[in-house]
């Protein structure tokens, strides 16, 4: 008996590694795959809005962001999905769009301009694989940008996956990006707000000053949204708000909850209303998240999985 099952064991890993040679790129992750998202289901439109050191606290704690309110009641959200650590910008931003954490793509500080340790895979680009190249790769034609205030961002991104890609001072963030969408009516477009992180770190998480700052961003949200209606393409576009990390007292990086939480929230095609989501959530569950709604498979490298639960259908 033990002899037939070894036979039958060994005939079915070789079944397994002869169906690999052909059929299981290595930058793909197997295991992770699972049914897609019905295409009728799927998205034509990706706005991601990053707001750098947004807290979880702060939404908790009840501060004026009408627009981000509204997206929470009308969609899913979580206000303690956490960063990794440490709980700094560029390691985190990089763990957003890479999939995964600091011992994979090496970005380890807050402001890493390439990996600080061998990233453990690199793309035809000569970069870790992120969620640009991983859906420009899947649809070549797909119009991509990114738009970003901070210096440190153009670190953090592949920029020969992104069609269109500009910094801006932060005058004039918000009118490039409506312009843009109304223009191109982008497919993915990554937007990466430089506060309130500032307000934080001069005046304090919990001060008048970063209040206000959020009521601002709130506002340029609310203007993105807009640019999406006007476009005419809101039925198939999902919205995603969040950001790197929070803060405490007038920084951040440590290891307090009020640093490591951050808010993510999804709205429009497919998602559920009013739903917060309950699930462990991780800063590099964004990139698969995305990567699901594009139909894109997980590069094996990255360690995020979707968040299945805010899905209507899949
Ligand atoms: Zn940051």
């Amino acid at each position: 008996m033990k002899k037939i099952i070894t036979i039958l064991a060994s005939i079915i890993l070789a079944a397994g590694l002869s169906a690999c040679k052909t059929a299981c790129p290595t930058t793909t992750n197997t295991s992770a795959m699972m049914p897609p998202m019905p295409a009728k289901d799927r998205p034509q439109h990706v706005i991601l809005v990053g707001f750098d050191g947004l807290s979880g606290k702060c939404i908790r704690d009840g501060i004026n962001a009408p627009t981000i309110r509204e997206l929470m009641a009308n969609g899913s959200y979580t206000l303690d999905s956490r960063s990794i650590l440490p709980s700094s910008s560029a390691c985190n931003w990089a763990s957003m769009f890479m999939g995964a954490g600091i011992e994979t793509h090496g970005y380890t500080v807050w402001n890493s301009k390439e990996p600080d340790l061998k990233a453990r895979e690199l793309t035809e680009n000569g970069r870790f694989p992120d969620i640009f190249w991983a859906y420009k790769k899947k649809n070549p034609n797909a119009e991509i940008g990114y738009i970003y205030e901070w210096d440190g961002m153009n670190f953090v991104s592949d920029s020969a996956a992104t069609d269109y890609r500009v910094q801006t001072a932060a005058t004039n963030t918000t009118a490039t990006v409506v312009n843009y969408i109304k223009e191109k009516k982008p497919n993915f477009c990554a937007v990466a707000y430089d506060n309130p992180d500032h307000a934080g770190h001069t005046s304090g998480w919990d001060s008048p000053e970063y209040v206000a700052t959020v009521a601002e961003l709130d506002n340029s949200l609310k203007q993105i949204l807009n640019a999406v209606e006007e476009a005419g393409i809101m039925d198939e576009t999902v919205i995603i708000v969040t950001s790197d990390h929070g803060g405490i007292d007038k920084g951040h990086g440590g290891m307090t909850m009020n640093e490591m939480e951050r808010p993510v929230v999804f709205y429009g095609k497919n998602i559920k209303k009013n739903f917060q989501i309950t699930d462990s959530t991780m800063v590099y569950d964004i990139a698969p998240t995305i990567g699901y709604m594009f139909n894109v498979e997980p590069p094996q490298v990255w360690t995020g999985r979707p968040i299945l639960s805010i899905f209507e259908k899949r």
